[in-house]
């Protein structure tokens, strides 16, 4: 049988299990393994990892619970902007979106850009009209209402501060400060979600699809659209999505900085994931954590906070899934 593996997660934060109800567990578990078998369905019959990327992430995308697609948060102006990225590893070819606000799969629309325009990134109204263009689902804006995530904007609607996602009602003490200074949230959850895999023809691909954070402000763009922050991919080393604090990931530059080390040093993914993760961030101030494949097919779920929505699957189809740390 030939090998492959695919990698998800749907955020990264102060997830813990005493403030989850077991319905709320299954709901998030259910949807995960959902998302593992789209990209393995693709994968086992000797599809390229970038379609699996693309349809593990549109499942992520397509449900309420994480924060990209139809679970999006809202704006410091009440509305949902979305951002996306993904990249092939065996060409480098990268496609991007950012800003837009009535595209149903944003991953699909980078998945365009990087296929059908000799571009990598593309914003706003120009990238909604280049998703039109190329048939992609486009939605009236109220399809990303969510009274959940209008609630969590409504309670700190006019301040500056910033809500991650995946708080729930038990959490109202959760709500993040982000001070002034930009000093780390007192609470820490991101619910991007991702998907990295190796196909049989040993082809890595990485994506990214968010809403970025609640409140955040009007034309704020976080890592995940940006190429070797949120996504990278390249067959010689590895495929890398990330999730947590945005301004953090674009200065460390998370992800071409794993597959760097492997290029560079030689050192094992998980050597690398540790360095940058574990170490050169937290440094900084930044908290979240990526999934990662390299080109053996082994792989890293690696984050410095207290929990990330995470799943792998491999040729054997069985999907498994975690929340906590360990
Ligand atoms: N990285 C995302 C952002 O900063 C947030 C997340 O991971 O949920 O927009």
């Amino acid at each position: 049988m030939e090998k492959f593996t695919l990698v998800i997660h749907g955020g990264a934060g102060t997830i813990l299990k005493k403030n989850m109800t077991p319905d709320k567990e299954l709901a998030y578990n259910d949807k995960l393994k959902d998302a593992l078998l789209a990209g393995y369905t693709i994968l086992k019959e000797g599809g390229s990892s970038i379609r699996a990327v693309e349809a593990s992430v549109r499942v992520m995308e397509d449900s309420p619970l994480f924060n990209a697609g139809k679970g999006s948060v809202f704006t410091n102006e009440g509305k949902n902007e979305m951002e996306a990225s993904i990249m092939e590893g065996g060409s480098l070819a990268a496609g991007s979106v950012t800003m837009v606000t009535n595209v149903k799969n944003p991953i699909s629309a980078a998945k365009a850009v990087m296929e059908k325009s000799s571009h990598v990134m593309m914003v706003a109204e120009g990238a909604v009209k280049f998703a039109k263009e190329n048939d992609l689902d486009i939605v009236d804006p109220q399809y990303f209402y969510d009274a959940k995530r209008y609630q969590q904007w409504q309670d700190i609607k006019g301040s500056t501060d910033i809500r991650m996602d995946h708080l729930d009602e038990s959490e109202d003490m959760a709500k993040t400060q982000i001070n002034a200074e930009f000093s780390e949230p007192a609470d820490k959850k991101f619910g991007t979600v991702g998907a990295v895999a190796i196909d049989k023809d040993g082809n890595i691909a990485a994506g990214t699809s968010t809403g970025g954070m609640t409140n955040k402000m009007y034309g704020r763009v976080g890592d995940s659209p940006i190429i070797g922050s949120g996504t990278y991919a390249n067959n010689k080393t590895c495929g890398v999505s990330s999730t947590g604090h945005g301004e953090y990931f674009i200065r460390a530059v998370v992800a071409h900085d794993i597959s760097a080390m492997m290029e560079y040093k030689g050192v094992s993914l998980q050597e690398a994931a540790d360095e940058v993760i574990l170490r050169k961030l937290p440094a900084l101030g930044g908290s979240g954590g990526i999934i990662s494949v390299d080109s053996e097919g082994d792989f890293a779920l690696t984050f410095n906070t207290e929990g990330m929505y995470r799943g792998s699957i491999r040729e054997d189809g069985e999907p498994n899934v975690a929340i906590y740390k360990d």
